[in-house]
């Protein structure tokens, strides 16, 4: 099992190991893996910083996160550093700012070692559409690791950080956690605050950890949620000390399985597996029922539509005149524009500007885009309804395990129909979480997904907490 910052605090707390040691041995191998191409930069700084860090500890001043080693998707601002988004647009950009996030963990004493790989501007479900190359998969590198934060879970199963960082839009922190067989958490839509993450869908976007025990997801929660002045979207709601949550009985649980997530495309491996916890959280005296999310159908189109809508406003400031990749040629600034963009984008960016400007278009906009609030607004409903009865519902996390590098590319609908369990949270704003629970056949990691009520994380990871006792020592680093 690959470590957890728990352990390591608690060797670090008794004196047996240093931050630096632990930073040292981490960026070892980071270097070793390089063949799954899951950082795109490697911050040698932090041999520093972790001697720093060993400094405060010996004073008994070390902080909640002392020398946790931590990766960040690179589409989070760290000060004085590259912050490319996984796009050639923003190649040589470098941010003059920490976002919250990073500010709050650094307080804390984590020591971030460098910026992880993710599909461009983090429009994607497998890492492939990255600029820098795709991200492989460490349980089998022939494979994708799923994505966008692709890199991130690659990191964190791969053994070459305690924890990442990653954002969820659709899916981005629990598909790639389920394929990689980690730990994803995407908390409540405006429980962290997005001032420094660079925007895809304003009104989806969230950061989240990735980490190998939900321990040490729930202590990173702890650290960045949390009202921020600076994010006019995050909510002032009391952060409750997730840790300390963690071990209660799951026994007065409600737990709710949608009839609707029965889907074609749901493969037998994946449905028994989340069929297997059901029968254990039973057998532990946890109530399971049917719920019904009617209109979780219309999840995929309804996101497709909304989030294509705000990416293309979103991507408009990449013009070539401010910052980010400026065409060579162009004469005139209409050729700045268009060249700039044409060559600065990859092809995925592009259709999603594209889609987005479309629904957007005067003579759509009612057809397409409001429609889809609508049926947004219908889908969240769903969601509060089936949350009177229950105070969880689980899914499997993605219809498949982990699919072979270039195996959607080609058809992008495929593509992103491997979000159609994780995007209907997005809509609706509630957090949720991806859980291994196993592995297939061909020894590839399943995940289920908990999904909870909007501000009720400690229920999630509680019930996950249970989850992964029940399993033990659920993942193995091969
Ligand atoms: N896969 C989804 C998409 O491509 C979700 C991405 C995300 O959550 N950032 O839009």
């Amino acid at each position: 099992m690959t470590g957890t910052y728990k352990s390591f605090r608690q060797s670090l707390l008794r004196g047996e190991v240093t931050c630096r040691s632990e930073v040292e041995s981490y960026l070892g191998s980071v270097k070793s893996r390089g063949d799954l191409n899951a950082f795109l930069q490697i911050y040698d700084e932090s041999l520093e910083a972790a001697d720093r860090v060993d400094a405060r500890v010996k004073e008994g001043k070390g902080g909640k996160l002392a020398g946790m080693v931590l990766g960040v998707k690179d589409v989070i601002a760290v000060k004085g550093k590259r912050l490319t988004c996984g796009s050639r647009i923003l190649g040589d950009f470098v941010s003059v700012y920490d976002a919250t996030v990073i500010d709050r963990l650094l307080k804390e004493d984590a020591v971030i070692i460098g910026k992880t790989n993710m599909d461009e501007f983090a429009m994607g479900s497998s890492t492939e559409y990255s600029a820098y190359g795709p991200v492989k998969n460490p349980s089998d590198t022939s494979r994708v690791p799923g994505g966008s934060s692709g890199g991130s879970a690659a990191a964190v199963a791969a053994g070459l950080c305690h924890v990442a960082l990653g954002t969820d839009t659709g899916g981005s922190i629990r598909q790639p956690a389920s394929f990689c067989g980690v730990i994803g958490l995407k908390p409540t839509y405006g429980r962290v605050s997005r001032y420094g993450l660079v925007a895809f869908a304003s009104s989806f976007d969230v950061i989240g950890p990735f980490a190998n025990s939900i321990y040490d997801a729930a202590l990173v929660l702890e650290v960045i949620a949390g009202h921020d002045p600076l994010d006019s979207t995050s909510a002032n709601v009391p952060v409750p000390s997730y840790t300390q949550l963690l071990e209660r009985d799951p026994d007065s649980l409600k737990v709710g399985v949608a009839k609707e997530t029965v889907s074609s495309g749901l493969s037998a491996e994946v449905r028994q597996a989340v069929e297997r916890q059901l029968d254990i959280l039973r057998s532990a005296g946890v109530e399971i029922k049917e719920v019904s999310v009617p209109h979780l159908e219309y999840s995929i189109p309804t996101y497709y539509v909304l989030a294509t809508a705000e990416a293309s406003s979103n991507l408009e400031r990449y013009d070539g005149a401010r910052y980010g990749h400026r065409s060579k040629d162009a004469d005139e600034l209409e050729d700045l524009y268009v060249h700039s963009r044409t060559e600065g984008f990859g092809p995925e960016v592009k259709r999603r500007i594209m889609l987005g400007t479309f629904v957007l278009s005067a003579g759509y906009y009612e057809a397409y885009y409001r429609k889809a609030q609508r049926v947004r607004r219908i889908i969240k409903e769903d969601f509060d309804k089936a949350f009177n009865t229950v105070d969880v519902i689980i899914t499997p996390t993605a219809p498949t395990t982990a699919f072979k590098i270039g195996e959607k590319t080609s058809d992008p609908v495929q593509m992103y129909l491997s979000d159609i369990f994780t995007v209907s949270a997005n809509l609706a704003g509630i957090p949720g979480i991806s859980v291994p629970v196993g592995r297939d056949a061909g020894s590839m990691p399943i995940g289920v997904q908990l999904l909870g009520r909007q501000f009720e994380e400690e229920t999630i990871l509680n019930l996950g907490n249970f989850i992964e006792h029940s399993i033990g020592n659920m993942r193995e680093t091969k």
